[in-house]
């Protein structure tokens, strides 16, 4: 019999990268969409860590599935590693990736380029209803662009550079980009992670 994997998301890009990613001939991959009634895990906590936790266990708890979540964004040194688990709705509106970016590049716009580093986090956590597998992180270091370049990828990509790419993750192509990104390696961590677990 195959084991149920629930990927903890409802978006369609992030789905098919999991997917993608966790395609084992073992194992059956179920997202959000499949269920009905459930009541959405609030992404309240202090850190990547707890929110990626509580999600994976909250929506254990609820489909009695083996659960991977993810909690990701953007960390810049100078901002004192703001916006952190705020990166969606840094500039008030959930979402809104321009007004995120226009807030970070004001509020750096005094900064020296040498101290201009940020880098992008993720951490993905696997759990069972009753009993946590893991939690891993990825992270990709760069810094924060003079100005927004590029209209690839998402969220805060364009004011990203990523000096070994000499350009913005805006500016790049995106399989260059899930190559080396944040979420790649923590998912790749995951992937151990769970095939320890079947084991
Ligand atoms: P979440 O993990 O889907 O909640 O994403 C949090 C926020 O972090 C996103 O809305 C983006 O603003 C930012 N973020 C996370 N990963 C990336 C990335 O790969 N590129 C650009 N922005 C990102």
């Amino acid at each position: 019999m195959k084991q149920k994997l629930l990927l903890a998301s409802c978006n369609k890009k992030k789905l098919k990268e999991l997917r993608e990613l966790f395609d084992m001939p073992t194992i059956e991959i179920v997202s959000l969409n499949d269920f009905d009634d459930i009541v959405e895990v609030q992404e309240d906590g202090e850190t990547f860590e707890e929110n990626a936790l509580k999600k994976a266990q909250g929506y254990a708890r609820q489909t009695r599935c083996l659960t991977l979540a993810d909690d990701s964004g953007l960390c810049v040194d100078h901002l004192g590693g703001k916006p952190g688990v705020f990166s969606a709705r840094y500039a008030g509106v959930d979402k809104d990736d321009k007004s995120n970016c226009n807030k970070v590049l004001t509020e750096m716009k005094d900064c020296p380029r040498h101290k201009r580093t940020a880098r992008f986090v993720a951490v993905v956590a696997l759990a069972e209803p009753n009993k946590v597998i893991g939690v891993v992180r990825g992270e990709c270091e760069g810094e924060i662009a003079p100005e927004a370049c590029g209209n690839n990828g998402f969220g805060y990509d364009p004011i990203f550079y990523y000096r070994p790419f000499g350009a913005t993750f805006g500016e790049i192509d995106p399989a260059k980009k899930h190559a080396v990104s944040h979420r790649a390696q923590a998912l790749e961590k995951a992937k151990v992670l769970l095939q320890e677990y079947m084991r």
